[in-house]
């Protein structure tokens, strides 16, 4: 095994959802229709979870509270594995889609699901598709009020889906919600010449070969020598999940690269580097509250 070159240690996460609680597929696959559809997550998961302890490294995975109710044994291996627990909300449903009052309930009620299934304090938040952007920064002040003490919803990057190309590419404490102890540590990108490009997971890392990734987290530590937050999915390492029919062609292709390629890069992701928890990676920025 390849030692990792540099001391820094990142943070892996891991959002823990079904396939078809995608954005991408709610217009194809109903709300009303997730209870008949056979669980994949609890497996995929699983494998994740061989795969972490098979190379001694732990992760965030943020997990949504409908799962958690579906598969609470899951959660509690989850945190007897040394993971970190953390939110991903109840439903999926984008922050923005959300008023400030449901938003605060939402949070509020997948941290007390997690926290009575896992058994262990929640402290990181994930929004559904880095769904918080500059017009909706009023979700920080909830996420505080909910009680979490970190966010991890920012992709600063300009995205058709997503993103806040503004907002700064290290952790920062949001304006407006200074005073109620909440940083928000956005998932890596690369600057090159001024210009920001996605490093930090999804179709990025499925789409370009497995050396461009790895390039950009070298380049991450040795030029800015700080750690970055890396994310991905447990149905990305789902060859065999059902074929949603209908889809765009952007959708299509974005969801279905390279699925079967995943669980390798991933092995070498956590050959190459050294990865841990968020409340670890990040304990000096989570625990200086304001
Ligand atoms: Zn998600």
């Amino acid at each position: 095994m390849a030692t990792p070159a540099h001391g820094l240690t990142h943070a892996l996460t891991i959002d823990v959802e079904e396939y078809f609680q995608v954005a991408a597929f709610e217009s194809r696959i109903l709300r009303q229709h997730w209870e008949n559809l056979p669980s994949r997550v609890a497996d995929s998961t699983r494998r994740i979870l061989d795969l972490l302890a098979r190379h001694e490294a732990h992760a965030t995975f943020f997990v949504l509270g409908w799962v958690a109710r579906r598969e609470p044994a899951l959660i509690r291996q989850i945190v007897a594995a040394g993971h970190e627990l953390a939110s991903h909300g109840m439903e999926h449903i984008q922050v923005t889609r959300q008023s400030p009052a449901a938003f605060l309930a939402d949070a509020t009620e997948s941290r007390l699901i997690l926290e009575q299934t896992g058994g262990v304090r929640v402290r990181g938040y994930r929004a559904s598709t880095y769904s918080i952007g500059q017009a909706n920064a009023w979700a920080f002040a909830q996420l505080a009020a909910a009680g979490y003490d970190y966010s991890s919803s920012v992709y600063p990057i300009r995205h058709d889906l997503y993103g806040w190309p503004e907002a700064p590419r290290t952790p920062f404490w949001p304006s407006g919600a200074t005073g109620v102890g909440i940083v928000e540590i956005p998932v890596a990108t690369l600057d090159l010449f001024g210009r920001r490009y996605p490093c930090g997971g999804g179709g990025f890392f499925r789409l370009y070969p497995y050396r461009v990734s790895r390039w950009a987290w070298q380049r991450l530590q040795h030029r800015e020598g700080q750690a970055g937050v890396f994310y991905f999915h447990p149905w990305e390492l789902d060859a065999g999940q059902p074929r949603v029919a209908g889809l765009g062609w952007k959708s299509r292709f974005r969801h279905y690269l390279n699925l079967t390629r995943m669980e390798t890069r991933i092995t070498t992701l956590l050959r190459d580097f050294r990865w841990d928890r968020m409340d670890r990676v990040f304990a000096e920025v989570i625990g200086a509250r304001s």
